[in-house]
């Protein structure tokens, strides 16, 4: 199966054009059983420690092989299940793989902080949160969670909150795409999050923009000041690698170092790495 999916790959491209036109009830429709088919499944893209070279951590992107369709990407896909109220079962299939997947990387002997992209309408789902918490609690993984700051602003007192039962649990809080949505510094500094990840809108154009290098300095400095670690995404060159590290992040994530990968492919490139 995972052969399979790593042959789908050069598709993912062709298909992401069409994607826009698909029928969002068909999907709507067709996403409870695709979850318990086994139409979902998760790719796995690492972060590096810029100073000591080690991979810390991975996030757990979700993709969807549609039988008729091909490869769904989540941008095509997430916002539905939000408004169709399917996010919960998801993101709880989610976990659950993730904690499965968890276990396989600490047989190889990889001790890795997994994290998983929550949306913003579960941060008010009081079962969601139950449902995590005794998965979470039960088998002891280490998870992050990413959650952007748009996220919170819908409803902040409970969303606050909610972070801080997570955060009590053990779960590390990451802030996603920072600088990409409704920032507000007001939420920022009450947020019980661990670690900023720069939004790739920033990272991308990094050395070849005037502003993008002044903007991400000074977020890095501002995490820092707040006693975060900050992930810079969307680090495809050396070059762009270079000057983070000159900048002071602390951990890069991006093409060059990985695009997302199965499981298995991530196995064999934790058994590689570091590049020599
Ligand atoms: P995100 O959490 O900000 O994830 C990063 C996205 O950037 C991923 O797209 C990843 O493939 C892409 N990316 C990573 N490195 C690079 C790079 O060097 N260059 C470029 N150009 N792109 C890069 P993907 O997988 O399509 O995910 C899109 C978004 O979908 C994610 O953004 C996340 O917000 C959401 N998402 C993914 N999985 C889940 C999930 O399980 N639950 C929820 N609620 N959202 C999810
Ligand atoms: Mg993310
Ligand atoms: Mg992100
Ligand atoms: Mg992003």
């Amino acid at each position: 199966l995972e052969d399979a999916r790593s042959a789908h790959q050069p598709v993912v491209r062709d298909l992401s054009v069409c994607t826009p036109t698909f029928d969002r009830q068909t999907l709507t429709r067709e996403m409870p059983a695709a979850i318990l088919n086994g139409e979902m499944f998760l790719q796995y893209q690492p972060k590096v420690h810029v100073r000591e070279q080690q991979i810390s951590s991975a996030e757990a992107l979700v993709r969807w092989q549609h039988p008729k369709r091909g490869l769904i990407l989540p941008g095509d896909f997430i916002t539905v299940a939000e408004q169709a109220q399917q996010i919960a079962a998801l993101t709880l299939w989610t976990l659950d793989e993730v904690i499965r997947d968890q276990k396989i990387l600490a047989a190889d002997g990889h001790d890795l902080t997994i994290f998983i992209n929550i949306s913003g309408q579960l941060l008010s789902d009081k079962d969601f949160v139950e449902a995590t918490c005794a998965k979470i609690h039960n088998c002891g993984a280490k998870i992050g969670f990413e959650i952007t700051e748009t996220a919170v602003i819908r409803d902040p007192e409970c969303a606050i909150a909610n972070l801080q039962i997570f955060a009590d649990r053990g779960i590390v809080i990451a802030i996603d795409d920072y600088g990409a949505g409704l920032s507000s510094l007001a939420y920022l500094k009450q947020l019980p999050a661990r670690e900023l990840k720069i939004d790739k809108m920033f990272v991308l154009q990094l050395t070849s923009s005037n502003r993008d290098p002044l903007i991400v300095r000074s977020t890095i400095d501002l995490a820092h000041a707040l006693d975060m670690e900050v992930t810079a995404e969307g680090v495809e060159t050396q070059a762009a690698m270079a000057l983070l590290s000159v900048m002071g992040c602390d951990m890069v994530q991006g093409y060059l170092i990985s695009r997302p990968i199965s499981i298995d492919a991530f196995r064999r490139f934790l058994l590689r790495w570091p590049p020599k």
